[in-house]
């Protein structure tokens, strides 16, 4: 199957050639031409998360280098559970956990399956591929976990001093052998500018192979959207009902996801984004015009995005607000929000959100009862509490408890080096690593 940039202006390119590029040379993201037909009926139970994918991804991949490695890729990425928990006795509400992965938020799936697909995709070249992570939080600790010790690869992931949570810190530094982790002297915009200047250096490029693992690649959101099916189709088969998702968002990269396992066939209803104070998204569909701004620091900081890159693979299907608005609605989730439904939820159901899943929790708290009454809703759960405990603790009142996966990297030893926010000092600590 072939992939398009969003922006029309380079050459439709193979799985394999999207996913090593990232970015497509006119600045666009890729995004899929045609979608495979997969007999729904055909499909394994959705506990087989790597039995559902296999098809969907080995049509993506017909053609390609790696069509005959798929299985493995599948089973390789998704090796930890996606599960589906009711919330109410009648099963019209439940919680999608996304977080049982290596470092317990969703972005283990597409950093796992990136890393499956470029180790094969990188076979046999001698140069080393080394990937550059601007990070706040997140992202740079799943990409760290997916590649950890994967031949031919090395990750330097730079993350702004003092300014992550030391949960955050923690599970940036803790990893060693093919990951360096770089402490920069500013902030998250002087890492994504580091990064950008390194892919323009000829001294730098000349060293290793550059690239790039945030949510722009294709590799980051093809796994994502098997989830959806999986979780749909299990309602589907209990209810003979459609499922709607309401899904935390940021740079709408696991809403993406949604709508394109919506455009699979996959038996889903109503999207809605929950968004924190970051409005762009909301106002874009609530006048028509879109109008990115800078970010604003909120609670649920891996939600704090201004100018969310996927809104472009969104207007690639639905070209002006009024048509995104038929697929999805948005609302916005302030930081009091926030606190008071991670604290009220603990008391009344003993549940505890972390502050991106408690913006949707909010959110279905605002639906109208009659949407509530008609729809099949699942949360998504982007990230386990434990990551983000400095926050929720102090609101429930209690120690959360750490899953041991997490419990395993805030044991090791934290190991980072500390660099102003130039590029001959990265220059020179990727010499020195
Ligand atoms: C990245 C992240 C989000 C936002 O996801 P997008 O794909 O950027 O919309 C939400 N919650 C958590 C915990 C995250 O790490």
């Amino acid at each position: 199957m072939q992939f398009a940039s969003t922006r029309g202006k380079a050459p439709e390119v193979g799985f394999s050639a999207a996913l090593a590029q990232g970015l497509a040379p006119d600045g666009g993201l890729y995004v899929p031409q045609q979608w495979p037909a997969v007999a729904l009926a055909s499909l394994p139970d959705a506990s087989d998360l790597a039995g559902i994918a296999a098809p969907f991804i080995g049509g993506f991949a017909a053609g390609d280098p790696l069509e005959s490695e798929v299985d493995a890729i599948v089973h390789e990425a998704f090796n930890f559970p996606a599960p589906l928990l009711p919330l109410d006795a009648d099963g019209r509400l439940a919680v999608l956990e996304l977080f049982h992965g290596p470092t317990a938020a969703f972005k283990d799936f597409g950093a796992r399956f990136l890393a499956a697909c470029l180790t094969r995709i990188r076979r046999g070249h001698s140069r080393p591929l080394r990937i550059l992570v601007a990070t706040s939080g997140d992202t740079g600790g799943a990409v760290a976990a997916a590649f950890h010790r994967q031949p031919g690869i090395e990750v330097v992931v730079l993350f702004p001093k003092g300014l992550v949570s030391p949960t955050q810190q923690q599970q940036l530094t803790c990893w060693g052998d093919n990951i360096s982790s770089l402490a920069v002297q500013g902030t998250f915009d002087d890492c994504q500018r580091l990064v950008k200047e390194a892919f323009l250096d000829p001294q730098m490029r000349a060293e290793a192979e550059l690239s790039s693992a945030n949510s722009i690649n294709l590799g980051r959101l093809l796994p994502q959207a098997m989830y959806y099916a999986a979780t749909s189709l299990d309602i589907w088969r209990r209810y003979g009902e459609k499922a709607s998702f309401i899904i935390p968002s940021g740079n709408l990269g696991n809403s993406v996801a949604c709508l394109w396992a919506q455009r699979m066939g996959l038996p889903i209803g109503e999207i809605v984004l929950a968004h924190n104070a970051n409005r762009t998204v909301v106002d874009y569909l609530q006048t028509g015009e879109l109008r990115p701004r800078p970010s604003v620091a909120t609670l649920a900081s891996a939600m704090d995005v201004g100018s969310p890159s996927n809104l472009e693979r969104m207007t690639a299907l639905y070209p002006d607000a009024r048509q995104l608005g038929t697929a999805l609605s948005a609302v916005s989730i302030s930081d009091a929000q926030i606190s008071a439904r991670i604290t009220h939820d603990y008391s009344a159901r003993g549940q505890v959100w972390c502050p991106h899943t408690a913006t949707a929790a909010e959110a279905y708290e605002q639906l109208s009862a009659e949407r509530r009454a008609s729809g099949r809703w699942v949360l998504v759960a982007t990230a386990h509490p434990a990551k983000f405990r400095e926050i929720v603790e102090p609101l429930i009142g209690q120690p959360v408890a750490v899953p041991e996966n997490l419990q395993r990297l805030f044991e090791l030893p934290s190991q980072f080096t500390e660099i102003p926010a130039t590029l001959a000092a990265l220059r020179s600590a990727m010499q020195q690593g």
